[in-house]
């Protein structure tokens, strides 16, 4: 079977994307979204020229002088008076600020006198004055298409009056796992049986990737019982992921069923390790994915090839950040044919040290790990004090 490279299988994935489309929501409803309009301001922000401290609103050429107060203004009422020299109004944070005015000076700088008139005391003032438009023109962009919203975008559309906003839609992902060992986490396995940990994972990898998957159960070994499965979840998702039976044993027929159920395999080996058998293939209805049974090459090929597909679905370019961090002890390898994705500790003195790994199955190791470094096929070592790029997980 021939073995592509991760890079191939990466470029392949997301070269089978299909566009979900764009639906209208809520802005509340939108966290977590893809915004797939251009929001422009229907207003100056600020509205009015505002001041952005209590105090006394009057003219500069006046702070050497006492100054009768003509009136109060509070955040959210006009001023009714025109400021004239010799004069100031006590306003409020995020009133406006009154005609005749240039400039606000701070409570904190005042002293109010006897006669019941205001002085300056300080020494140095700035205006305190936001200025009309001087952060958002009207019909200003204030957010792109393609961002991803958070509470703080939310925030903007609030600002804007922009209450219903158009988002790209969602996938819907279907996971399904399969082999005779298994039991879900609720039942206690006999002998020669194991909890079913895939699901779960996967599900809750997609949920923080935004989606809610869809959960369909464990297939047998069983070829019938599994194509109807998989023929199901393809009608009814956009992506499907079943994890086991892509490896080399006697019962591993996932790809001869993704086949028989209509779906073009478009690679079933990819030279990384962990995650060897990962099998990619398209249907007209949805895109499959055969993830390996091992919990830990699932959840790794997961984040490297799944979640770039599934953001791109939703319109947004998965850019993980990474962070650039020396080895704290020097990794070496026997074989290093395979591109490596090797689990790793973040230590307190923000170093890097590979969590104790004892292969693919190995699931609480994963729990250990900060994050994952990549070492491409060929190199066999990591000196210690080599900078390397650790990927959060
Ligand atoms: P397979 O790819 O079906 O040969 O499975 C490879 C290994 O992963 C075997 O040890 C399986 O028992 C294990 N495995 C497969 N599916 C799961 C799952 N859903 N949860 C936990 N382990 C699994
Ligand atoms: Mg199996």
């Amino acid at each position: 079977m021939k073995v592509i490279s991760f890079e191939e299988a990466y470029k392949t994935v997301m070269d089978n994307v299909s566009d979900k489309g764009t639906e209208t929501v809520s802005f509340i409803e939108s966290l977590n979204r893809i915004l797939a309009e251009d929001v422009a301001s229907d207003m100056e922000m600020p509205p009015f020229n505002k001041a952005t401290v209590d105090g006394f609103a009057c003219r500069r050429s006046d702070l050497g002088v006492e100054l009768a107060i003509i009136e109060t203004i509070a955040a959210g009422t006009e001023p009714s008076k025109t400021l004239s020299a010799g004069e100031c109004s006590r306003i409020m944070t995020g009133a406006a600020v009154p005609e005749g005015a240039d400039m606000v000076f701070m409570v904190e700088d005042s002293e109010v006198l006897q006669s019941g008139k205001v002085k300056f005391r300080g020494s140095f003032t700035k205006e305190n004055i936001a200025i009309r438009g001087e952060d958002i023109k009207a019909g200003d962009i204030v957010l792109r298409k393609g961002k991803l919203i958070r509470p703080q975008e939310i925030a903007v559309m609030a600002s804007v009056g922009h209450t219903s906003v158009v988002v790209s839609k969602k996938p819907v992902v279907a996971v399904i796992s399969s082999g005779n060992e298994l039991v879900e986490p609720y039942d206690a396995p006999a002998k020669s049986q194991i909890r079913n940990s895939n699901a779960y994972q996967l599900l809750t990898q997609l949920l923080r990737a935004g989606v809610l998957g869809k959960y369909y159960g464990i297939a047998r070994d069983d070829k019938e019982a599994t194509f109807l499965l998989l023929k199901q979840a393809i009608a009814e998702c956009d992506v499907v992921l079943i994890t086991g039976g892509v490896s080399m044993g006697d019962f591993d027929f996932i790809p001869e069923v993704m086949e028989s159920a209509g779906v073009k395999i478009l690679f079933a080996r990819v030279n990384v390790q962990p995650g060897k058998p990962t099998t990619f293939g398209i249907h007209r209805d949805a895109i499959v994915f055969g993830l390996p049974g091992n919990p830990v090459s699932s959840f790794t090929q997961f984040e490297l090839l799944v979640r770039p597909l599934i953001c791109k679905m939703m319109g947004y370019d998965l850019n993980p950040v990474s962070i650039q961090l020396p080895m704290k002890v020097e990794f070496s390898r026997r074989m290093a044919e395979r591109h490596a994705f090797i689990p790793v500790i973040i230590t307190p003195d923000s170093m890097v040290k590979p969590v104790e790994y004892h292969g693919s199955a190995h699931i609480s190791a994963l729990s250990l790990a900060d994050g994952i470094i990549s070492l491409p096929a060929g190199k066999q070592t990591i000196e210690r004090g080599e900078i390397v790029s650790v990927r959060q997980i």
